[in-house]
């Protein structure tokens, strides 16, 4: 893969920091799925080691990843668990998120007295975003049924909120007083609701654990969030994601450039070939539309993206060659992209753009490869 990602870990930890401040004295919980959100997970995680109470992720493997690197939180399964990977699961010492009576139940009951432990559990409620968990009539008698088990602990419960970064106080309060008042204070060792979003912006929502994702990459949950917190809250990028120019060439004046004939110059310019496409995680949305960096200077993507090439526009690049460095997300002298500008051009959000640059691209932390 010709291309490379940079973790800044100071900058990982600085937004780690800024988070626990502006929500202390709420324990906080990174959330690591998606391979870190695109960051890369065995780089990230053990990188906040020491200033984090606890891990998301979202199925056992990352579980199971986080253990082989030698951490030792609480690390918290926030998806659905199929029983083939209760065992997985139960070596981990993850703590499982449980909704429902019924055969799930039994058979992580089964699993764990196999294992010789009690699995570790959490209720998951559905306060209003209408996707996983118990609905808060029932969950009452779910947690007598759990808490009636002794291959089970219950450790918490727990929610998810729909629309806090959208600013929603309305629905948000509204889904946190059905959370609370499903399970009181004091009914269950911790709860938590709060994702980034509500974590900065809506303080009630803390309660006894934050689940931070996005605000710890240094990105924001939304606009709103940001113009709302950015001056409580400092939060820096973390990823810089970088390819280099594989071949430079001079075309002249109204010649099709690219797949479908889409560009043509109304001058004569100098363009550079990236070596990846959208294979690599470059959207095709950005065709005619994104923008790199080379040198802190900005040059257009044009054309359309292919499969595992681009094709810029360097004419404004003094002496372009092959192997210059080309930055894709993250700063280059005065110059940055953020994943926030990608996500604009391809109407979607920070969250799709990070969390789908392929796993298989090298990863480094910044300061290994500072000699560069
Ligand atoms: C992904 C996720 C989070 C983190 O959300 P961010 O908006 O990235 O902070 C928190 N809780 C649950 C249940 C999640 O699935």
């Amino acid at each position: 893969m010709q291309a490379q990602i940079r973790i800044d870990r100071a900058a990982l930890r600085a937004n780690v920091l800024a988070l626990r401040q502006l929500t202390a004295p709420a324990q906080f919980m990174a959330v690591v799925k998606a391979n870190a959100y695109g960051h890369g997970l065995a780089l990230v995680a053990p990188a906040i080691a020491d200033i984090v109470d606890a891990y998301g992720v979202y199925e056992v493997s990352e579980a199971t990843a986080l253990r082989a690197l030698g951490l030792t939180q609480p690390i918290h399964l926030l998806g659905a668990i199929p029983p083939q990977e209760f065992a997985a699961a139960l070596a981990a010492e993850a703590i499982l998120p449980c909704w429902s009576p019924g055969a799930w139940l039994r058979d992580l009951i089964q699993a764990s007295q196999e294992h010789g432990r009690p699995a570790q559990v959490q209720l998951k409620i559905d306060s209003g975003l209408t996707r996983l968990g118990m609905a808060p009539q029932h969950a009452a008698e779910l947690l007598a049924t759990l808490r009636a088990q002794p291959q089970l602990v219950v450790t918490g419960a727990y929610s998810h909120l729909a629309a806090a970064e959208e600013l929603d106080s309305r629905y948000t309060l509204e889904q946190l007083e059905r959370f609370t008042s499903t399970v009181p204070s004091g009914s269950v060792a911790q709860r938590h609701i709060a994702a980034s979003a509500a974590a900065m912006l809506w303080p009630q929502t803390r309660l006894d654990m934050v689940r931070c994702g996005i605000a710890l990459y240094g990105l924001w949950p939304s606009a709103g969030s940001r113009i709302r917190m950015e001056s409580q809250c400092r939060l820096a990028p973390v990823l810089h994601w970088s390819s280099q120019l594989v071949c430079i060439r001079e075309v002249a004046s109204k010649t099709t450039i690219g797949y479908g004939c889409t560009y043509r110059p109304s001058t004569d310019i100098r363009i550079g070939i990236l070596p990846i496409g959208y294979a690599e995680g470059l959207p095709r949305a950005l065709s005619n539309k994104g923008a790199v960096l080379i040198d802190g200077i900005v040059c257009p993507v044009i054309g359309r993206i292919c499969m595992n090439m681009a094709i810029i526009d360097v004419s404004a690049i003094a002496n372009p060659h092959v192997g210059q460095r080309v930055t894709l997300i993250g700063s280059d002298g005065d110059a940055s992209i953020s994943a926030d500008t990608l996500a604009e051009h391809c109407d979607t959000i920070s969250y799709e753009i990070v969390a789908r640059l392929p796993a298989n691209i090298p990863r480094s932390y910044c300061e290994d490869t500072l000699t560069e």
